[in-house]
């Protein structure tokens, strides 16, 4: 992934998030999940990247700001050639509601995290930097005018 992005439309910013997700699905084993945090301006468009993210991992249900859910979980369904690690299932986790990481350590997150079988997206993770390992793939959304974006990746 390039260290910058400049998005014209929502298109462009799921298409960043495809590609993105096709290309976790191709990494190495490792300890437990794939994390990737979320970070940056309300209407950003962290939601809408992960639309696109969901896509490329197969998945059909639409990806929506979770309002009154803290945490949805979705099975990847691409076929086993291209996910090669064979993660099963990915979640969306959104701290925007959320008053303390304790709210999301209740939801089983450690366990969560420790399963190399999930990839976990997580919408504002600053507010639950305490609880996420450490070396995390992280993104910064900017809002630069009503279709322009800037996607920063750090880590
Ligand atoms: P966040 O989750 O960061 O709060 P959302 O993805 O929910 O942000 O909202 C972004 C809003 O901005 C959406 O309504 C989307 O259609 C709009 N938008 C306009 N241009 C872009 C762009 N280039 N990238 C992403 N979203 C955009
Ligand atoms: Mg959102």
């Amino acid at each position: 992934m390039k260290n910058e992005y400049l998005t014209k439309n929502p298109n462009q910013t799921k298409k960043i998030g495809e590609v993105l997700a096709k290309k976790i699905l191709k990494t190495h084993l490792r300890k437990g999940a794939f994390i990737i945090g979320l970070e940056g301006d309300l209407g950003g468009g962290k939601t809408t990247f992960l639309q696109g993210f969901a896509r490329g991992l197969g998945i059909k249900e639409k990806i929506l700001s979770p309002t009154f859910v803290i945490m949805k979980k979705f099975k990847i369904r691409v076929d086993s050639c291209s996910n090669s690690r064979r993660f099963v299932y990915f979640y969306h986790i959104d701290c925007y509601r959320i008053q303390k990481p304790k709210e999301i350590l209740d939801l089983g997150f450690r366990e969560i995290i420790s399963s190399p079988k999930n990839i976990v997206a997580v919408e504002w993770s600053d507010r639950i930097r305490k609880i996420l390992p450490r070396g995390i793939l992280i993104l910064k959304f900017e809002f630069i005018d009503k279709n322009k974006r800037r996607v920063k990746c750090t880590g």
